[in-house]
């Protein structure tokens, strides 16, 4: 039995006036139905001081508090699979327009995407450039094989390598869960990236087609595979990203957890796309529905908990 977490990252945003947000607009069938039949919580993913981003949250979700600023650049290089030599250390740099950049030869530049690379460069070097990331801490080995995270490749997978987990990196997000939650893996743990991505282009209905695509392509078959082999899912973010602004944002995260034991009070009947909606879905129909939905303002009065 698997204890299954799925990262939404960037998922939540600010609630500004009676303006639906991505998760409400969103259509969520699966998710709707888990935060029927579970238990819907208000998450602080950020810890006090320090800024909102994966590096941070996720290191939260995964067990590791940082009390400060997580080193960026190592994670980039870890994501790669890249070992920083001694004498050598690794920088983020965010750019416009990378290929603009200019670096001696000394530099060794590895594209991360657009507008964003990772320097490795002589330690003390005296890297100029204005979108360098500040150094920071660098995670500790605090997991072990029996946590395994599934992503696409980047800083998470780097974040959760450091950490000491087994790394799947694939774009098959819900077919190489399945796959472990069947095995009996006992932590799975899935980064979507898609719906930060989304925001950070400031695009609010990509936002919320990415939300909308992982809860058909990735919560969906997870919470089937749960159905089947028993264990709990839980999704939540790791922290905000407004989609209008593009910005992180710091704020507590509404979170869903599922044990089909705890909420089996009633006989499911076949429902072979979905089984775990039949209950819901069911409670829907007849009117009974409580309109619990993991979402900013359902949690906005609940009290913060820590991961
Ligand atoms: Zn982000």
């Amino acid at each position: 039995m698997s204890d299954v977490l799925v990262i939404l990252d960037g998922a939540s945003e600010p609630i500004v006036d009676d303006e639906p947000t991505s998760l409400e607009r969103a259509d969520t069938p699966v998710l709707d139905a888990l935060a029927q039949a579970g238990t819907v919580r208000r998450l602080q993913t950020t810890p006090d001081g320090l800024p909102p981003g994966s590096e941070t949250g996720i290191a939260v979700l995964l067990g590791w508090t940082p009390d400060a600023p997580v080193d960026r650049a190592a994670l980039e290089a870890a994501g790669l699979g890249l070992q920083i030599e001694p004498g050598r250390e690794a920088w983020r740099v965010d750019a416009a327009d990378i290929e603009a950049l200019r670096f001696p030869p000394e530099v060794e530049v590895h594209p991360l995407g657009p507008h964003k690379l990772l320097a490795i460069v002589p330690a003390g070097y005296p890297l100029r450039s204005d979108g360098a990331w500040p150094r920071g801490i660098t995670p500790p080995h605090t997991l072990d094989d029996t946590t395994v995270v599934v992503g696409a490749p980047g800083a998470a997978l780097g974040l959760a390598r450091l950490l000491g987990a087994r790394v799947l990196t694939t774009d098959a997000l819900a077919t190489a869960a399945v796959v472990e939650i069947a095995a009996g893996a006992p932590r799975v743990v899935v980064h979507v990236d898609t719906p930060d991505e989304a925001a950070h282009r400031r695009d609010p209905d990509a936002k919320v087609a990415a939300l909308s695509r992982a809860d058909d392509e990735v919560i969906g078959p997870i919470a089937a595979a749960i159905h089947t082999h028993g264990g709990t899912l839980t999704v939540t973010a790791d922290h905000g990203t407004d989609p209008r602004t593009g910005a992180h944002d710091a704020a507590p995260v509404p979170a869903v957890t599922w044990d089909p034991e705890a909420s089996a009070g009633e006989e499911l009947p076949d429902d072979e796309d979905l089984p775990v909606l039949a209950t819901p879905k069911r409670r829907a129909t007849a009117g009974a529905t409580t309109g619990r939905r993991m979402t900013e303002r359902w949690v906005a009065t609940l009290p913060i908990e820590a991961p």
